[in-house]
């Protein structure tokens, strides 16, 4: 009989593993429960791995002149660093590993691969008309 090999995919972690979103919400997703048992699945929650808590203040994409920072949208406290440097040594570790595939949520500022809005200001400000991809994704 043919055997069948799981792929390895790695998925956010709010997609159906833990509560781990801003305001400390999981998000219930059939298509990631019924993989569950087709996929060795590698969860990870960027947001929570350099540091924050859940729940926590959302975090945000906004414009400069230069670039695209990842802030507090609250606040507009930078965490830009954090998150590329996270970025590059997890895609560093994943390399020595056989991924065969992600599963990001969409419109995150993390995990979002090319769906995010980018903010003028931090706070009350309104989204510009194009959107970007997350700092993770
Ligand atoms: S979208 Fe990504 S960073 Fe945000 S809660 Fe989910 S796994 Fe964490």
């Amino acid at each position: 009989m043919e055997q069948f090999v799981k792929p390895t995919i790695v998925v956010s972690k709010c997609l159906e593993f833990e509560h781990c979103r801003y305001d400390g919400s999981m998000i219930s997703d059939l298509f990631v429960r019924k993989l569950k048992d087709y996929v060795n699945f590698i969860p990870l929650c960027p947001e929570m791995e350099i540091g924050l808590p859940s729940p926590r203040q959302a975090l945000g994409i906004m414009e400069t002149d230069q670039d695209e920072v990842l802030i507090f949208s609250q606040t507009g406290e930078p965490i830009t660093e954090q998150m590329v440097t996270y970025a590059n040594d997890k895609m560093e570790e994943l390399k020595k590993i056989e991924v065969d595939g992600f599963i990001l949520k969409s419109r995150s500022p993390s995990c979002g691969i090319k769906d995010v809005k980018i903010y003028k200001t931090y706070g009350k400000s309104s989204s510009l008309p194009r959107k970007t991809k997350g700092f993770f994704g």
